[in-house]
């Protein structure tokens, strides 16, 4: 068995689902499970129509009709004739379960992060829905299965931790009992305990796909999508990027960690437990060999694998003359942060102990500060800690290889061309794995300090 995913502009048209058919042709396995997300644009377009109805505009009408249409539409131009009425009304009443919800969100001018999880998840329940009849009427034995009846999930809505083991369980259970040979399943959607639905967290179709992988051992995860595979740097904006043939778990993650969002971060984790590669693929490509993942990347080939970045940073720095006489304060931080579920994204610290600087969400900041300048307001007030200092609307760039670690002097290139092409370094730091070395950069030089980056370490 083989697990597949297909992204959001994978599914985006009846032209490209009808692409979609042929890849699974051509797929040679015995049975395949297939993870879809929501047409392209239609999550946006759900989120949009539910803060609209928030606000008690009666626009929120028009921009449901929206919705209605792209998936009526995509019914009526898929399926033939015959098979189209029972599709339709099954979607048609669907919708009229949005409706009311939205409707209630429209006349109650409030949305709750449950509601949120619930109205969102008509994207790929739609969609996969669709899908899987269209699988049915073109002539393969394929079957619709709801994954909120097999992923379980706590009640964290918008991005629910998964437990894995009865969710794994279950799984299993349904595999070894369910025949046909094409399995549809919605991505990014779970139920919590009480029965609500829950989401993964945006990007979460990957997710889904690989925890049913690692959980039924599959021989492969494919994650297809609308470029050829993880590139050496975001391809939208450094046009030299290329295609990384092979590259590691490790180096993977550190990659989608800093933003290389082809791949959703916690995705690598339950396959990389079972051992199982991962290839990314292109939908509109399919001939494109796409990148290979696996436990170890080819040691030949380059040093630093890939570039990626992330944008919305803000850089907190909490220094003070009394730093070093305070213990365990960066334990304090790190314990006033977590407790506020905020994650830091990037951590530096002189070896004075003079200052801490961390990397988080531009959005986390306010919130932060708050809980930090309060949780040392007695050493604040005894002068021993300034308050707080926030620069903003920042940027990480991070270089990633495994190899890295061995190789003198790439940081040092790594500095001297952002130098050279006058960008600002705010701060700078490396993984305790070696495995990257990231700087803060101002997010107006994203562009050329990648670009600059891609050709000193990729393209000579
Ligand atoms: P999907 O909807 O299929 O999940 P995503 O939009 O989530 O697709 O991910 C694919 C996009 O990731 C690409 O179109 C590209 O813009 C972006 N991306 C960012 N960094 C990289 C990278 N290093 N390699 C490939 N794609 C990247
Ligand atoms: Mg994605």
């Amino acid at each position: 068995m083989k697990v597949l995913k297909f992204g959001g502009t994978s599914v985006a048209s009846a032209d490209v689902i009808k692409q979609v058919r042929d890849i699974l042709n051509h797929t040679d396995t015995d049975r395949v499970a297939v993870v879809v997300s929501a047409l392209g644009g239609i999550t946006d377009h759900l989120l949009d129509t539910m803060d609209i109805a928030s606000r008690q505009d009666a626009a929120y009408r028009k921009s449901l009709k929206g919705i209605e249409n792209r998936h009526l539409e995509v019914v009526r131009e898929l399926m033939p004739m015959k098979s189209q009425s029972g599709v339709l009304s099954k979607v048609k009443s669907e919708l009229n379960v949005l409706e009311t919800l939205l409707d209630g969100v429209f006349y109650i001018g409030e949305i709750t992060p449950r509601l949120s999880d619930r109205i969102v998840s008509f994207g790929e329940l739609l969609s996969a829905f669709i899908i899987s009849e269209y699988f049915k009427s073109s002539g393969l034995n394929a079957v619709f299965k709801d994954s909120r009846e097999l992923l379980l999930t706590d009640q964290s809505h918008g991005k629910a931790a998964v437990d894995f083991k009865e969710s794994n369980k279950r799984i299993r259970e349904y595999f070894e009992q369910e025949k046909a040979a094409v399995v549809v399943l919605p991505g990014f959607i779970a139920s919590s305990e009480d029965g609500n639905v829950t989401t993964l967290g945006r990007g979460g179709s990957d997710f889904t796909a690989s925890i049913l992988a690692a959980a039924v051992e599959a021989e492969e995860l494919q994650i297809w999508t609308d470029v050829s595979g993880m590139y050496t740097a975001n391809p939208r904006i450094v046009k030299q990027a290329k295609p990384i043939a092979h590259i590691s778990y490790e180096e993977a993650m550190e990659l989608s960690h800093f933003g290389a969002k082809v791949l959703y971060p916690p995705t690598v984790q339950p396959v990389l437990a079972k051992g199982l590669p991962i290839l990314i693929k292109n939908t509109f490509d399919p001939a494109a060999t796409g990148t290979l993942i696996t436990k170890k990347s080819p040691e030949e080939g380059r040093t630093v694998r890939g570039i990626s970045y992330i944008p919305g940073i803000s850089l907190l720095s909490l220094e003070g003359p009394g730093m070093i006489g305070i213990p365990g304060i960066s334990k304090r931080l790190f314990e006033v942060l977590s407790a506020a579920s905020i994650s830091v994204v990037l951590i530096t610290q002189a070896s004075s102990e003079h200052s801490i600087c961390i990397g988080i969400a531009d959005e986390d900041a306010s919130k932060a500060i708050r809980e930090i300048d309060k949780a040392f307001s007695y050493e604040r007030s005894q002068g021993k800690i300034k308050p707080v200092i926030h620069e903003k609307d920042l940027a990480i760039i991070a270089l990633v290889g495994d190899q890295m670690k061995n190789h003198q002097g790439l940081s040092g290139r790594m500095f001297s061309t952002l130098g050279k092409n006058n960008v600002n370094i705010r701060a700078i730091a490396q993984g305790a794995s070696e495995r990257n070395i990231s700087a803060v950069i101002r997010k107006e030089d994203v562009k050329k300090a990648l670009n600059t980056l891609h050709e000193t370490f990729f393209e000579e």
